[in-house]
């Protein structure tokens, strides 16, 4: 070690080089598509739903609306709500679980918990007047939450549950899209929002003979109570006798296994890559706290939250947990202490975050005593390559007799399913039930995530539209596909507190139907110029992003190793999600729906506002 490395405590070069080594035996040639689609033959991890009731059947609906809202998760309720506001209510919000409430609807497992913090996370808790349980609530208070929203702002009635969308496409002659669903209805909508959360449909590891598996298995976001027994809170009384095999290692298992390590007769967890599991401190809610907040505070707090995402100087930090620790970690120091190059804030930046991750390998080894164990579980890259997690329990579950992790990293996975069980480095571990907590579809085609596509002017689809990249208006609209609207990670500002960034897109849209309604608008969508402009803002943000990612293990981060370019899903206006409402509450305020473009029913353009959208 230099005399750097002693004054630091650990040694920067010799770190680069195991990132680099443990990126490089992870990287497969097969890259996303490892992934199997949900459909066919695997179609029930996605489609059967355990909580909803199978017999359940109603009459098809044919009806003209003005608003097809399709998602009745956290997006599309905050979609309804905001435009309820805006005085907008012939709509319908269309949703393939049998309630609201999305991922909190779907994803159920044992110990299912938000990492974001309750007052910055659960939506609307000034409106409704509602104090979250704890500082980082369960999945049955948020699920909870979002029926709460459903009831306060009436959207039961609008609603069409065990509802799948089957297709939706434009009709010039109507100006007005048809939104038929399996149930055979034939809804035409003069809107429709997509609010389907960027992570909606589960994706199974195509690892050979998984289809052969005769016990129990399911995805983690489809978990099967009816046979492990309990709840989302354990008492999993029928897994006593039962040897559970998790595959994966990320933020569900986190959560899932030391649930299920306290049922179970046995569980192993083949785990590819280590997640950082990094400290969750939960606690009640004081209510004398919470009802000194002043009007405005939830703002204020997810505001704070953002600004120090996007790594901006905040005289206080109002969060103060292990997500604002990991922030300041990756931004650079401020003030007197700001670097004065891009080179010296590289390095900087870099060995803060080494440090970080120093501390959170240490906890691994103050933790964990099995050697071999606690070595693999120690995670050897930056901490932003891959989702950081939060946890009290996971670590320890390993010094538990009933647990065992199987390292699967030299074969870039696990190596084969059999009928009795899961096969890793050679030998077959015999288990009665696989939970694959193997994630999410993120960058595969939109046709497949959707599970449809969407057919815009002149039958052009959305696939084909975008298959040179995506292009839009602020994320939200393209051009091609009038009075459509995208809410979700697409050319807009991303924040890891989902659900702020769900409101602030579904205000915006909101507005953006109110005011084209109220201006008596057949047609909305962007102008070629604008969109064009908008493209070339954020395709400049994202030049930074890319070395970062292509030297991080791979995940779907970074398409599992090959990031995908800024026009992909994932190029995103990089100042961050504070500055980005700015901009668009500049928009707003400027009243001249610029960069749109408004047509009357009979195709004349009604809005002179400028051809371009303010950048
Ligand atoms: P992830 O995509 O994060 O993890 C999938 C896991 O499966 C990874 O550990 C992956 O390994 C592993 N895997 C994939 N293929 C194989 C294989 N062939 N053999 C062995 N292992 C394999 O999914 P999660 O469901 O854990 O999380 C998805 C996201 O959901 C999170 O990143 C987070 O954004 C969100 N989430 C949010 C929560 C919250 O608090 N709000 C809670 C839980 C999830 P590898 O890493 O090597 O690819």
């Amino acid at each position: 070690m230099g005399a750097d490395s002693t004054e630091l405590g650990f040694d920067p070069d010799a770190l680069r080089d195991r990132y680099r080594s443990e990126r490089d035996k992870r990287v497969r040639t097969d890259g996303s598509t490892q992934y199997l689609e949900v459909a066919g033959e695997y179609a029930r991890f996605a489609e059967h739903d355990p909580y909803a009731d199978p017999t359940f059947t109603r009459a098809p609906i044919s009806e003209d609306l003005d608003l097809a809202i399709i998602g009745g998760g956290f997006s599309g309720l905050l979609a309804a709500a905001r435009l309820r506001e805006q005085g907008v209510d012939s709509f319908r919000v269309i949703e393939a679980g049998g309630d609201f409430g999305g991922t909190w609807y779907w994803n159920r497992y044992p110990g299912a918990q938000c990492d974001t913090e309750s007052y910055c996370y659960l939506p609307l808790l000034e409106e409704l007047g509602y104090m979250p349980r704890e500082r980082y609530s369960y999945a049955d208070e948020i699920f909870e939450h979002s029926q709460r929203i459903g009831r306060h702002y009436d959207l039961y009635s609008s609603a069409l549950f065990q509802t799948r969308v089957g297709s939706i496409e434009w009709d010039d002659t109507i100006d007005r899209w048809h939104v038929r669903t399996q149930r055979g209805d034939d809804l035409r909508a003069r809107f429709v929002i997509m609010a389907l959360g960027p992570m909606s449909r589960p994706k199974l590891p195509g690892i050979p003979g998984i289809g052969e598996f005769e016990g129990h298995s399911f995805h983690s976001s489809r978990w099967d109570y009816g046979y492990t027994g309990g709840d989302t809170t354990g008492g999993m009384t029928g897994l006593a006798d039962q040897r559970v095999a998790v595959i994966g290692s990320g933020a569900t298992a986190i959560q899932c296994v030391p649930r299920v390590a306290r049922d179970a007769q046995h569980v192993y967890l083949f785990q590819r890559t280590p997640s950082t599991v990094w400290l969750r401190r939960n606690r009640p809610t004081d209510p004398e706290w919470f009802s000194s907040q002043r009007p405005g505070w939830q703002r204020e707090r997810r505001e704070n939250f953002a600004a120090q995402a996007a790594g901006e100087m905040v005289e206080d930090d109002l969060i103060d947990d292990s997500w604002t620790e990991v922030f300041r970690a990756i931004s650079a120091p401020k003030g007197e202490h700001r670097p004065r190059t891009k080179e010296e804030r590289d390095r900087v930046v870099e060995l803060s975050d080494m440090a970080l991750m120093e501390q959170i390998r240490r906890r691994v080894d103050d933790v964990v005593r099995d050697p071999a164990t606690r070595e693999a579980l120690k995670p050897y890259y930056r901490v932003m390559c891959k989702r950081p997690t939060f946890n009290d329990e996971f670590l320890e579950c390993f010094n538990r007799p009933n647990v065992t992790l199987v390292d699967v990293s030299e074969s870039q996975g696990v190596e084969r399913i059999t009928p009795r069980g899961v096969v890793a480095g050679g030998v077959e571990y015999e288990v009665d039930c696989i939970v694959y907590a193997s994630g999410f579809e993120m960058s595969s085609s939109l046709r497949r995530r959707l599970g449809l596509d969407i057919v815009g002017r002149d039958g052009e689809t959305l696939s084909d539209h975008w298959s040179g990249g995506l292009r839009t208006l602020h994320g939200f609209m393209t051009r091609g596909f009038p009075n459509w609207f995208w809410i979700g990670v697409s050319q807009n500002a991303f924040s890891l507190n989902m659900t702020s960034m769900f409101d602030d897109q579904a205000r915006h849209i909101a507005y953006v139907v109110a005011e084209s309604l109220r201006r008596g608008a057949a047609t909305v969508e962007p102008t070629e110029a604008a969109q064009d402009d908008w493209v070339s803002v954020i395709n400049g943000f994202y030049v930074g992003g890319r070395s970062f990612l292509e030297a991080c293990t791979p995940g779907y981060y970074n398409n599992e190793g090959s990031p995908l370019g800024g026009s992909g899903f994932f190029g995103a206006y990089t100042p961050g999600i504070n500055a980005f409402n700015r901009l668009l509450e500049q928009w707003r305020a400027d009243g001249a729906m610029a960069g749109l473009e408004l047509r009357d029913g009979d195709g004349a353009e009604l809005a002179e506002g400028s051809s371009t959208a303010a950048t």
